[in-house]
């Protein structure tokens, strides 16, 4: 098509626009996370203007990998694959008259691939320099469709085909879908996490929303080796490994538990076991994140799921640390959980059945209302410094990269 660019992209910022002031730096941020997830792909420009986001590629690119790695950029609310007509000298006439060429030859395709009889055309004058007005733009480009296209008529309650046009300065874009996204705010506009990462459904969920709102995260894992098997750490990789298609690469701090485990089932009451360990759990990640620059901790808990989790359990969990405590999922039930995990894709590498370090030495009936007072006076019998800090020491460091 003549004077026609296929292969653009309209991306829009929804949230990131409210932002007043710091509009230009967030779209700024959103163009480089844009540019990021497309590395390695040549040919493709990202650019910013008036409030949109344009990604322009080559043929050979397939329009579902553009769509699936914008898609995952938080920050970008919806995308539309266009046709970009350059309008620049012409006359407003002149313009249209191109605008339903393409249009005619856009519909003429989904004559023949989807058999559409219907269609309406909705336009915005993005530039008010352009002397015709919304309503009018519409009325003529569906006119040129008209006449180009004999088996076509117009349904404006319930079209076969809607066609957006956008008249911008210079150019035009058509474009018929709009594709939804996360949302959310780029990574890196909120701070930095760590996260208390499990193999289980919820943590991984979990991570999700905060990198969704923009925060930069950062991993811990506690195993119980040799208890937990080499096969339950692939597992914790390969989660992280998927959520690095959203936050890229990912550092996982791993910690052997068992010396700390083994300390409390000989020292502490067996009821207190699993709430002893997730304060320490917490305290080592206090530490973890204190000296990375992580403002807060986040966990996949919600209320009520289990005995560590009900209300008294999370408020003495809390008193272990000072740093605040994140809990996305807090009021959410476990469907709506497993439904964000099998969304983002994370579910099925979660249900695979391998223990987990909270699993071992799983107390028969643990305290659901557990006294801060008693679990102070237990741990009174552990040199809790010293083995946070042994602990500390042990860690391990792998880095996790997204697969190309
Ligand atoms: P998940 O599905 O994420 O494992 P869960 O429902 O199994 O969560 P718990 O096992 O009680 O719940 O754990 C609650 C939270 O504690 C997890 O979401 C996670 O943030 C943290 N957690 C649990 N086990 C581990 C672990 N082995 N390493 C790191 N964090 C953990
Ligand atoms: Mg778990």
């Amino acid at each position: 098509m003549q004077n026609d660019r296929e292969n653009v992209y309209i991306v829009r910022c929804g949230e990131t626009a409210l932002k007043g002031q710091n509009k230009p730096y967030f779209e700024r941020m959103l163009v480089q996370k844009i540019k990021k997830m497309l590395k390695g792909t040549e040919g493709i420009a990202v650019e910013r203007t008036d409030g949109l986001i344009f990604v322009r590629t080559t043929p050979d690119i397939p329009r579902e990998d553009i769509l699936k790695r914008v898609g995952r950029v938080f920050g970008v609310d919806s995308i539309s694959p266009a046709h970009e007509i350059d309008i620049t000298g012409l006359t407003a006439d002149e313009a249209l008259a191109e605008t339903g060429k393409a249009a005619v030859e856009i519909m003429n395709g989904l004559i023949a691939s989807k058999g559409i009889k219907t269609f309406k055309i909705e336009a915005r004058r993005a530039d008010k320099a352009f002397p015709v007005e919304s309503p009018q733009i519409a009325r003529r480009v569906g006119a040129s469709v008209l006449k180009g296209c004999k088996v076509l008529k117009v349904d404006v309650h319930d079209p076969d085909a809607l066609l957006f046009v956008n008249v911008r300065r210079n150019y035009v874009y058509i474009y018929e879908q709009k594709i939804l996204a996360f949302g959310g705010l780029p990574i890196g506009t909120n701070g930095k996490g760590l996260v208390l990462l499990s193999g289980g459904i919820d943590s991984p969920v979990a991570s999700f929303m905060m990198a969704h709102r923009g925060m930069v995260l950062e991993a811990v894992h506690y195993h119980s080796y040799p208890y937990t098997s080499e096969r339950a750490w692939e597992k914790v990789k390969d989660l992280a490994k998927i959520l690095t298609l959203y936050t890229g690469r990912l550092r996982i701090h791993s910690i052997n538990l068992l010396p700390i485990q083994e300390q409390i089932v000989q020292n502490c009451p067996e009821d207190e076991t699993t709430i002893l360990v997730r304060r320490f759990m917490m305290r080592i990640a206090e530490r973890i994140a204190q000296a990375n620059d992580c403002m807060m901790l986040i966990t996949g808990e919600n209320l009520g799921q289990v005995a560590s989790q009900t209300a008294e359990a999370l408020v003495v969990t809390d008193a272990s640390v000072s740093l605040p405590v994140m809990r996305p999922l807090i009021g959410m039930d476990k469907t709506q959980i497993m439904d964000i995990a099998r969304e983002i894709g994370t579910f099925e590498t979660s249900i695979q059945p391998y223990e987990d370090c909270c699993t071992v030495f799983l107390p028969k009936h643990p305290v659901t209302k557990p006294k801060l007072e008693k679990i102070l006076a237990s741990e009174s019998r552990l040199d809790c410094e010293a083995l946070i800090d042994a602990a500390v020491a042990s860690e391990e460091i792998s880095i996790i990269y997204p697969d190309d």
